[in-house]
């Protein structure tokens, strides 16, 4: 950001960029920021300058940074153990599974790392329990129905279910059986329904594909059809769960329960942790050995999303989450009628898109709200994506739509002037 004071002395942003691109495999193209502290909604970078940060890690830091039920949490488990693998009992794993069964309203979890583990542990449970129907002479096939603009995550199995063919064709082939549907669209997936179909997968809001909430009447739809064979019904919480919406999980807002549901990204605040939960009809299905993890559930994971759960609880967080989302996204939807070229303001609680009219500005608007040092992304190529902590203010909110209105009105200014084209796709357009 400052190349006269961050010149390439040891530890400078300079010289870690250096480093990485010789040593680290390039699977990601990251922001010129080099963060060492954090507190609160607050980033702060190497020269010590701070940043709001709107995306958490990616929906990942509900709690903020230094939180402390979580440092609390952290210092206590130092002392005990961090790991005892699952040939042995440690005390964290029934009482969180315990407080994530009364969340969700689900009977039994099963603990692994990350998200796309959890997701893989549904694709599997769904095929391991259509195995178990067809053994008790019902007919039931191993299909799995995707959504268009899903995201899964980047295992085989769960690649297969992510439909952007950037992620997925590079390494086919991956797993067999999955076949799209047009996301909310009742009468393709009527259509591609069948008793060959083990499983119905969905984000409830899907993240990745731009913050598009799933209609009640698919949602409907997909549990409808679901019941009618025996197929499982998987919903894809791990962005949207865990309080993001202001519920504990999205489905709680649609008063329908899946059979399925995974979480991760929020769950234990920053410490890798990921969870398929499931009913206990369909956890039947998996029987000792079928499935497992060595660091699955381990003790400090364990420990702090037990803290973080009871955080949420005590502190009211999901009252706030939901009233503070509701006046961002109403503050947004003001900011929409001004500018035209925000298309269109998604969200629930406080995961929310900010559809742009072009890449290119959505791009430009990243990047100009990381000059005025606030954080926040873009997915689909076109929508800004907020996921702030839980413990965001209302000042923070109010700071936020003063730069993005600022922006917006000297982007406004600016392209109305015929020399001065912002969208570089209109010079070719
Ligand atoms: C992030 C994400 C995943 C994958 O989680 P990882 O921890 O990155 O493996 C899966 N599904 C959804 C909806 C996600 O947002």
């Amino acid at each position: 950001m400052n190349p006269q004071t961050d010149s390439g002395k040891p530890g400078s942003l300079k010289e870690i960029q250096a480093a990485e691109a010789k040593l680290l495999v390039q699977t990601y193209e990251r922001n010129p920021l080099l963060f060492v502290s954090g507190q609160g909604v607050r980033l702060r970078d190497e020269q010590g300058n701070e940043y709001l940060d709107l995306l958490s890690g990616i929906g990942v830091c509900a709690l903020g940074y230094q939180h402390p039920a979580i440092t609390g949490a952290l210092q206590q488990q130092s002392h005990g153990l961090l790991h005892t693998s699952n040939l042995f009992y440690h005390r964290g794993t029934s009482e969180l599974a315990l407080r994530l069964t009364e969340i969700t309203g689900l009977d039994r979890v099963f603990f692994c790392n990350t998200g796309t583990e959890a997701w893989e542990a549904a694709l599997k449970l769904a095929r391991a329990h259509a195995l178990r129907l067809r053994s008790q002479g019902r007919k039931i096939g191993t299909g799995i129905l995707a959504m268009e603009d899903s995201f899964h995550g980047r295992t085989m199995g769960s690649l297969a279910t992510t439909h952007k063919l950037k992620y997925r064709e590079p390494f086919e082939p991956v797993m067999p059986g999955v076949s799209f549907v047009p996301f909310n669209d009742v009468e393709a997936l009527r259509a591609a329904f069948s008793s060959d179909v083990c499983a119905i997968a969905i984000e409830v809001i899907q993240g990745e594909g731009g913050i598009h909430p799933v209609s009640p009447l698919f949602l409907a739809a997909a549990r409808e059809l679901c019941d009618s064979t025996g197929a499982l019904l998987l919903l894809d919480e791990i962005q949207s769960g865990m309080g993001r919406t202001g519920r504990w999980c999205a489905y709680q807002h649609y008063g329908i329960q899946p059979d399925v549901t995974t979480l991760a990204k929020p769950l234990a605040g920053g410490v890798p942790i990921g969870a398929m939960l499931c009913s206990e009809e369909a956890s039947r299905a998996l029987a000792p050995g079928m499935h497992g993890t060595t660091f699955g559930g381990n003790p400090l994971a364990c420990a702090v999303a037990i803290a973080v759960i009871d955080e949420i609880k005590q502190s009211r967080l999901l009252d706030h989450v939901a009233s503070l989302g509701g006046y961002f996204l109403g503050r947004l939807r003001e900011l929409q009628t001004r500018f035209p070229c925000i298309r269109e303001v998604r969200g629930m609680g406080l995961m929310i898109g900010v559809e742009l009219e072009s890449e290119s500005l959505a791009r430009q608007t990243l990047q100009d709200m990381m000059e005025h040092r606030i954080i926040l992304n873009r997915t689909h190529e076109t929508v800004l994506r907020f996921l702030p902590p839980y413990i965001l203010s209302r000042g923070d909110v109010d700071h936020t739509i003063d730069a993005l209105s600022e922006l917006l009105a000297t982007h406004s200014r600016f392209s109305t002037q015929p020399t001065a084209v912002v969208d570089g796709e209109k010079i070719h357009g």
